[in-house]
């Protein structure tokens, strides 16, 4: 029995390790640095969201209210 719980806490080691390990690799760079602020309305948008207007970030939404 004894035998059965250390191989237990061998494998919660080795999964713990494995679960770490993997999330450090495949750490992103957090997703709150792809925002660009609008110059308008002054609301953060995702990149793909915004569109470069005369060298200004505009959000597509003021965009096409102006
Ligand atoms: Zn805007």
């Amino acid at each position: 029995m004894a035998k059965l719980i250390l191989f237990l806490i061998i494998v919660g080691i080795i999964y713990f390790i494995f679960k770490s390990k993997k999330k450090k690799t495949t750490y992103k760079e957090p997703p709150i640095k792809d925002l660009i602020m609008c110059e308008k309305c002054k609301t953060f948008y995702t990149k793909n969201e915004i569109l470069k207007i005369n060298g200004k970030n505009i959000c597509k939404e003021c965009y096409d209210n102006s």
